[in-house]
């Protein structure tokens, strides 16, 4: 949703839009946004919860990408609950800080798929396929040139 208008882009999704798993998380989303928090903290806490399983570089990306991706989410209209004016930070799971936000309680992830799929359906360069699977990735030598 970030490319430019000027690509004609296809979205395929192998159900109805919104049957998804990000539709039935319920528990939050965790990022550094809080302002006692910080990315590399958050970096840490994944991979002492992960029991050896964490792949760093991968929670390292989310750890340092996660506030922005708050922020957009936000700027897109995904309505997070307040406390009074400021974003409602919960402690949850390994977290040693405050840094989960809910919408609606625990439909978290069904507000925040509400506001991606206004978005997508608002942006006329891109035509969305339901029903559809993707099988394979058409490759060149260094980059991917389609499905
Ligand atoms: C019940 C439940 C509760 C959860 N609670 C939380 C929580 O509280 N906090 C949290 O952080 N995480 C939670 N999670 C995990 C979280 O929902 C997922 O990690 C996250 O939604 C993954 O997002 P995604 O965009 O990668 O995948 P998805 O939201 O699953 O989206 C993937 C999309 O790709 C489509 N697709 C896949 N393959 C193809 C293909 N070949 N062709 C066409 N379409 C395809 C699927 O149909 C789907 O629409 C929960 C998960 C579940 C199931």
């Amino acid at each position: 949703m970030r490319l430019p208008d000027s690509l004609p882009i296809v979205t395929v999704t192998e159900g109805l839009l919104g049957e998804n798993n990000t539709w039935y998380a319920q528990g939050g989303i965790a990022a550094a946004v809080g302002p006692d928090d910080d990315p590399n903290l958050h970096l840490q806490d994944t991979v002492a919860a992960g029991a050896g399983l964490v792949d760093i570089d991968a929670a390292r990306v989310m750890a340092e990408r996660g506030p922005f991706a708050v922020r957009w989410l936000l700027k897109q209209g995904t309505d997070f609950d307040l406390a009074g004016h400021v974003l409602a930070l919960d402690h949850e799971a390994a977290h040693s800080r405050r840094g989960t936000l809910h919408a609606g309680g625990d439909a978290t992830g069904a507000e925040i798929e509400r506001a991606l799929i206004a978005l997508l359906r608002s942006r006329k360069h891109i035509t969305i396929l339901e029903e559809t699977i993707a099988v394979d990735i058409a490759r060149t030598e260094f980059s991917a040139a389609g499905a």
